[in-house]
């Protein structure tokens, strides 16, 4: 970090201390509970808007159907997936792979440039960990200074109180995510009827949701900062994913170093002291336990609660607010304003084109599929100058609309088709049916033992909803 010239003697300040040890740990190793000062603030107030919006689809997006299809469900136990209430099959995970590898690229592009802007703003851990756990414990010990007075005092009538109510809010609480995460699962009538019929009837989805609450518990009455410092590997990629290009929250070292303490009608220009009046405010407040004015950390989950704190501090003392801010490494560096850079534009654009590819992929997936798959060890026969092979169809409706289906061979010409009945099939909405059909050809048309054909499914209408190549089998004398 640069300083600036005067005859101020800054206290000596050891920079690379703070790489000596973790802000969560004492040097025994011992975990140093956080305590986060109440944040408060404009960038407070937008990311509390954020998290209520993102709460309220949270909580409501269970109950919305599309076409009497969930909106989002991921029922691994059954195997049935929707998505945007389109029904994904084992037949569609192809486009899953496709949508995960596109993600990937996603994120990684969308962090090098802006960095863990999702950490703080939109990633569940933050957002339940800071809007729901947080609120409520300050609701019930208090902000920081009384959180710790309660943490040391002697197990009297108060604390025994405050900290069970907590507790038991926080089970509470543990207990309806545990719900609402099930019914992703399961879909929420699935969830009601667990919770009326009681775990008897359902004790393996029943262990499932205790398992699950006891997790959320868990997670937000005991690890909270470590999933982000220790456990969640995205933190763990920002060493490789972020340069001086990347914007993240930013200490303006340029600007706050010397720090020094205060003092009313001082001259701090003149006394060559630096912008930070170093009252901690930022590092009281985060709530990973680090002080970002050591620069970019691993540890540091964009929160921007020290930015709110800092501005506080600054506008106190009549200082220009932003020592800490939104910025690039670089722009800190040569003092320049923040820009929306051509980089950050080209790769919104892209990272916008990937989205609509990925919007796509999942519009244009079709709403049927047929398969024809000849028996094993099946062939063909021949009878008054006709060839016939047999197929087995497989024809997987995908809308929930009952559909009524026929199938000719549209390549090449004069098939005819034994149905075995009806040529008419009937397939209801999500629907898997199979059958069998002889297709039969004149033996001038079949010109190779092995033989290209396309068959069609057709709907009522007469429209072609999906079609599927196969080989058809004939003598092989026949061929050329
Ligand atoms: S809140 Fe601002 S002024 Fe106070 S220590 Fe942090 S950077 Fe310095
Ligand atoms: S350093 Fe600032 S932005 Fe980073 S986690 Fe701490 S309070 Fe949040």
């Amino acid at each position: 970090m640069s300083t600036q010239s005067s005859n101020f003697q800054a206290p000596e300040i050891d920079y690379e201390d703070f790489r000596n040890s973790v802000g969560t740990m004492d040097e025994t190793g011992k975990r140093k509970w956080v305590y986060p000062r109440k944040p408060k603030g404009r960038y407070t107030n937008y990311r509390n808007y954020v998290s209520y919006l993102l709460l309220a689809l949270f909580f409501g997006l269970p109950f919305i159907k599309i076409n009497n299809n969930p909106l989002l469900l991921f029922n691994v136990i059954d195997r049935k997936f929707f998505i945007f209430g389109q029904p994904f099959y084992l037949q569609d995970f192809f486009i899953l792979a496709l949508g995960a590898v596109t993600s990937v690229i996603f994120v990684m592009l969308f962090t090098v440039v802006f960095g863990r802007i999702f950490c703080g703003w939109l990633c569940p851990q933050t957002i339940f960990m800071e809007s729901v756990f947080r609120k409520i414990e300050y609701l019930i010990e208090g902000d920081r200074n009384k959180q710790m007075k309660l943490d040391r005092q002697e197990w009297n009538s108060e604390k025994i109180i405050k900290r069970l109510t907590k507790w038991l809010v926080f089970v509470l609480i543990s207990v309806i995510i545990m719900n609402f995460m099930f019914m992703y699962i399961v879909g929420y009538e699935e969830v009601f009827k667990i919770i009326t019929e009681g775990p008897v009837d359902h004790s393996l989805k029943f262990l499932g949701m205790i398992g699950f609450a006891i997790m959320f518990y868990f997670t937000f009455a005991w690890l909270r900062e470590q999933v982000c410092t220790l456990v969640c590997p995205y933190g763990r990629l920002q060493g490789v994913l972020i340069d001086k290009q990347t914007i993240n929250v930013y200490y303006d070292f340029k600007r706050g170093e010397n720090r020094s303490k205060w003092r009313n009608n001082e001259d701090r220009k003149a006394a060559g002291k630096g912008d930070c009046i170093d009252c901690h405010q930022c590092v009281v407040v985060c709530p990973t336990g680090i002080d970002i004015r050591n620069g970019q950390q691993l540890e540091c989950v964009n929160c921007t609660a020290c930015i709110d704190a800092c501005d506080e501090v600054m506008e106190k003392v009549g200082l220009p607010k932003g020592l800490i801010r939104y910025a690039t490494e670089a722009e800190i560096e040569n003092q320049e304003k923040f820009r929306f850079t051509s980089r950050m534009k080209v790769t919104t654009l892209f990272l916008a084109l990937l989205i609509g590819f990925l919007g796509f992929l999942m519009y244009d997936r079709g709403s049927m599929e047929a398969k024809f798959i000849k028996p094993a060890g099946s062939t063909f026969f021949i009878k008054n100058g006709k060839i016939t092979n047999t197929f087995i169809y497989t024809l997987l409706n995908k809308s929930n609309q009952q559909k009524k289906l026929t199938i000719k061979v549209i390549n090449p010409q004069n098939a005819e088709i034994n149905f075995f009945g009806s040529d008419k099939i009937i397939l209801k909405g999500d629907q898997i049916l199979k059958g069998n059909i002889n297709i039969t050809f004149p033996e001038k048309e079949i010109k190779f033992s092995k033989q290209n054909i396309t068959i069609g499914v057709f709907d009522d209408q007469g429209t072609l909803v999906d079609s599927f190549e196969t080989i058809f089998e004939g003598p092989f004398q026949l061929a050329f």
